[in-house]
């Protein structure tokens, strides 16, 4: 394949979420109802393949042509309309991709489950298995109330804030992003300090 002849910018047929088209159409190279065309980036799935995201995607990448494989010719292009997939469900994919789990945190949950398919239509994406068991873990994490102190932070994985009894409304006034740890500390008689932490 290759990669310098335009760019490696290749106009690719897209599905259009239009599932009533006749299994006739699937012959057409353009159907006005279940085809969107898109450029797709070559070199960009190119690199992403070569990195440790998609290393072990052989399924991926022998869709892309990218690796010899027995079912499919060097220079024929993914064709997404024929695996049902939109350019927005494609975009979804290449931004987790580039973001891994700091993208899955933003996604709402049915657009995870629709890269969840995705993803098994490319033959199953171990890096997005591997970053979505990491966000499960995290949402599931009760441990991470048990942290009050900056010390039992090992992983540091919050920032922290000491604050003086007397500054306390300035605080909430001024910090609205940090979360009352649950520990405070008396440091003179007639003075407590407050710990506050939010994630980093
Ligand atoms: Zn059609």
């Amino acid at each position: 394949m290759d990669l310098e002849y335009e760019n490696g910018l290749r106009l690719c047929s897209f599905f259009k979420n239009y599932f009533n088209c006749t299994d006739k159409c699937n012959t057409k190279k353009y159907c006005s109802n279940c085809c969107d065309f898109y450029y797709i980036n070559l070199k960009q799935i190119k690199k992403l393949c070569d990195s440790e995201k998609l290393k072990d995607s052989h399924c991926f990448q022998l869709l892309f042509g990218f690796k010899k494989g027995s079912f499919k010719s060097e220079d024929k292009l993914f064709n997404f309309r024929n695996y049902h997939i939109t350019y927005n469900q494609w975009s979804t994919l290449l931004s987790f991709l580039e973001n891994g789990i700091k993208y899955l945190k933003i996604l709402p949950n049915e657009k995870i489950l629709q890269l969840t398919e995705t993803c098994n239509k490319f033959g199953g994406i171990i890096y997005f298995d591997k970053q979505f068991k990491l966000y499960l873990n995290e949402l599931n994490k009760p441990n991470l109330n048990k942290i009050k102190k900056p010390d039992e932070d090992i992983n540091n994985i919050y920032k922290w804030k000491i604050v003086l009894d007397h500054d306390l409304t300035n605080f909430y006034k001024n910090f609205t992003d940090y979360n009352y740890s649950g520990h405070s500390e008396k440091i003179t008689s007639i003075t407590t300090v407050f710990y506050f932490k939010k994630l980093v």
